[in-house]
């Protein structure tokens, strides 16, 4: 069976993705420097599957260390899951993002022309889209013009990846643009662990539940959508992560750049996430509302047809099950990886 490498496996969906990986009969191998995670992921993962997963400590900038994985480990492809995330802090320190994420997949991308590995599938994300394209999303659009740095590191890295593999007919590539991943491994042991305040949705809502947090603001209520608050296409991880191993699949018998959105093609908006929260999980999530975030759109989804054609992927979890999932996991893991 193939030899999988997840760069920056460690984290919230390559964990999921390398138990999913492991269920469907692949090896898995991991390199991540825990920059946002913690090696107890990778050890949950072998106990939830009952296999073993090859663990690198290193950067995925250091293309040396790069080599010596795909040499030592005969890799047949690479997920690159590796990078910061943070749309905030990406506005704050734009270069520290621009080289951090972009010297991750060029430094790659050099160990596998080096050492003869040949696919490779990135983490993109609905926001190179833009701000101009019609929604739902399709991937015919042309990638738009990024609200934050972080949205620009996806944007270019599919560039880089794309005239890549225009320049070498060996290389396959396939662009994976994620929706808004939400949920946990249903056995409660794997999940979301973000460090310090969330800036995202679904663990401020969850770490309020858990008496974590004090209160969660919606940002706005004042747009253009059903009951004013943002609408988003959220998607179970594990729905996610089945999408991986149909690429992975996908991957092994085509050449050249394939590009595939991975969403439910159903809107949810803030209050209805925090509305189906409560009465799911029987329990309070204090809010108020607050002002917008800057460079929030109001609405955006996937179409996933093409996922569903060509890759025969399609999301089989509720917005129930995502926020049932969500709360199993911090009820038992109140602080994350950490004790
Ligand atoms: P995450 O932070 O949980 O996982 C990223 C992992 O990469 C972490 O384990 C981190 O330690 C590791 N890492 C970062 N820089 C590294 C480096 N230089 N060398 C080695 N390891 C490194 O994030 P996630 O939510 O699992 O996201 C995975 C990927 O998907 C990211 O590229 C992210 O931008 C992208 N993405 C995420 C979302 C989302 O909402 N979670 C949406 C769209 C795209
Ligand atoms: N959101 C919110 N309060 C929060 C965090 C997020 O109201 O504390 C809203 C945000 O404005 C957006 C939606 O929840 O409409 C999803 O935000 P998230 O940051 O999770 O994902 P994004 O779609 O911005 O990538």
């Amino acid at each position: 069976m193939s030899n999988i490498l997840l760069a920056g496996g460690a984290g919230y969906i390559g964990s999921h993705t390398a138990a999913a990986l492991l269920d469907a009969g692949y090896d898995v191998v991991i390199a991540d420097n825990f920059v946002n995670s913690s090696p107890k992921s990778v050890e949950r993962v072998e106990q939830i599957t009952g296999k073993q997963i090859v663990l690198y400590e290193a950067d995925v900038r250091d293309a040396d260390a790069m080599k010596r994985i795909f040499r030592e480990q005969k890799i047949d492809a690479v997920i690159h899951f590796a990078g910061l995330k943070a749309v905030g802090e990406s506005v704050q320190k734009p270069i520290m993002y621009y080289r951090k994420n972009l010297d991750t997949v060029l430094s790659l991308l050099d160990a596998m022309q080096e050492t003869g590995v040949n696919n490779i599938i990135f983490s993109s994300s609905a926001t190179v889209y833009g701000e101009k394209n019609p929604i739902p999303y399709l991937e015919t659009m042309p990638r738009g013009a990024c609200t934050n740095p972080y949205s620009w590191t996806k944007s270019m890295t599919e560039q880089i990846l794309e005239d890549a593999a225009k320049a070498d007919p060996e290389l396959s590539v396939i662009l994976l643009r994620y929706f808004n991943p939400i949920g946990a491994h249903p056995s409660g042991m794997i999940g979301e662990d973000p460090q310090g305040i969330p800036n995202n949705l679904m663990p401020y809502v969850t770490q309020v539940a858990v008496g974590k947090r004090e209160c969660l603001t919606i940002f706005g209520n004042d747009y253009p959508t059903p009951d004013g608050t943002c609408r988003r296409d959220y998607i179970h991880v594990v729905d996610l992560a089945r999408g991986h191993v149909k690429a992975i699949d996908y991957i092994m018998q085509h050449k050249g750049v394939a590009v595939f959105n991975l969403g439910t093609g159903i809107p949810y908006s803030v209050t209805e996430i925090v509305e189906t929260f409560e009465r799911v999980n029987g329990v309070k999530v204090n809010h108020v509302y607050g002002p917008r975030r800057a460079g929030d759109l109001p609405e955006f989804y996937a179409n996933s047809d093409k996922a569903r054609e060509v890759l025969g992927w399609q999301t089989e979890k509720t917005l129930d099950d995502m926020c049932r999932d969500s709360w199993n996991w911090q009820k038992q893991n109140p602080n994350g990886y950490r004790v």
